[in-house]
């Protein structure tokens, strides 16, 4: 098999909620959301197809950017490839698009790599399960997102997800940190039985993260996310050695390489697994892989993406056994998406396709009507 053709469609979701994080809006109801679908047909007749969800108040890549670097650098050089050799087209990916901090453009690489996934298991007759020899499981559950800096909103919403079979909720703090402990007791309240996801984004120093964290023991928060900045692996490790609750890095951990520094450095208690952010479905395994061997606990994570990328991350976080409620929140946010037959999303539980690849169909009419116009 061969890969023949790679077409890249950049696309505007429709948005019913608006998403901010502590640096910023990343998507509204007025402006939409910027996702990018990669469709890669093979000499065979196959199509697999692989999306990413790119946000400047993420990393570097934007929307431009992902479209320009696969089609004017990752495209040329993969054209003709054997698509199922996944590590030398990695390897292809990484000297086209050298590295940063972090790998170069993991989110554009993402797409592809998710592309392949749904090629190889489409060529193949195989789901993702099949690929990794795993077993698969038709549901997973997921966690419902509350990000606002008003507590009684706060509390309306976790109550909400109380009420409507959630069994998690992921609660994005620093929006505005005079309000934060409001804001945790808020849900607290709402929702006491709920696994309960507290997610810093990097907004605080190092005493006001101890500070948090100790009001936090007693309200009683199960995880504390990313309270200091992606470099400081130091911080973290130290604010561990203050506070009962487990450190969980996410903006750390891009790559096996900061796996394995975190580890080095025992940063954290729990890792966040997200497909777009390291890179494609083959890191991502593999970030999960090494934290598992060393005892260290996995979420699951998105960057809002669609249903695509939410049904294949769903397949990675159910090979390696994530038993807690996963944050793949794009659904809560997005009106609609391309995806034509794929999960079937009833509040916190969602039902996965059972079908090769990732095992979802994709509209191009929905492709074209979403397509950004130049
Ligand atoms: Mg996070």
């Amino acid at each position: 098999m061969k890969i023949s053709q790679i077409e890249v469609f950049p696309l505007n979701l429709p948005m019913k909620q608006n998403f901010s994080i502590s640096s910023g809006s990343v998507g509204s109801q007025q402006e939409g959301a910027p996702h990018v679908y990669v469709k890669i047909t093979s000499d065979s007749g196959f199509e697999g197809w692989g999306e990413c969800r790119p946000s400047h108040r993420w990393s570097y890549e934007t929307q431009e950017s992902v479209v320009t670097t696969i089609n004017h650098y990752i495209k040329p050089v993969l054209l003709g490839e054997n698509p199922e050799d996944l590590e030398a087209i990695s390897l292809k990916m990484n000297k086209q698009i050298a590295s940063g901090i972090a790998h170069g453009q993991p989110i554009a690489k993402a797409a592809i790599d998710m592309a392949l996934h749904d090629l190889i298991g489409k060529h193949t007759g195989r789901r993702l399960s099949d690929l990794w020899f795993g077993t698969f499981k038709n549901e997973i559950e997921l966690s419902y997102l509350i990000s606002t800096n008003d507590p009684e909103e706060a509390y309306k919403k976790a109550e909400y997800a109380k009420n409507n079979g959630y069994l998690g909720v992921d609660v994005k703090v620093g929006l505005d940190p005079k309000k934060d402990i409001k804001i945790v007791e808020a849900v607290k309240e709402a929702a006491p039985e709920l696994f309960f996801r507290v997610d810093a984004n990097q907004a605080y120093n190092f005493p006001q993260a101890v500070r948090l964290a100790s009001a936090m023991e007693n309200i009683g928060v199960d995880v504390f996310e990313q309270p200091l900045s992606a470099g400081d692996l130091v911080g973290h490790a130290g604010l561990r050695r203050k506070t009962s609750i487990p450190i969980a890095l996410d903006e750390s951990v891009w790559t096996p390489e900061n796996m394995t520094q975190a580890l080095r450095l025992e940063a954290c208690d729990i890792v966040v697994i997200k497909v777009t952010k390291m890179g494609g479905l083959r890191k991502a395994k593999l970030c999960g892989e090494i934290a598992k061997a060393a005892n260290v606990g996995l979420l699951g994570g998105g960057l809002t993406e669609s249903s695509l990328a939410l049904t294949a991350s769903a397949h990675l976080f159910n090979y390696l056994d994530i038993k807690t409620p996963v944050d793949l929140n794009g659904p809560i946010f997005l009106a609609d998406d391309p995806v034509e037959y794929g999960p079937k999303i009833n509040d916190g539980t969602v039902e996965l396709p059972d079908g090769y690849g990732i095992g979802c169909s994709i509209s191009m009419d929905k492709i074209n009507s979403f397509q950004v116009k130049k």
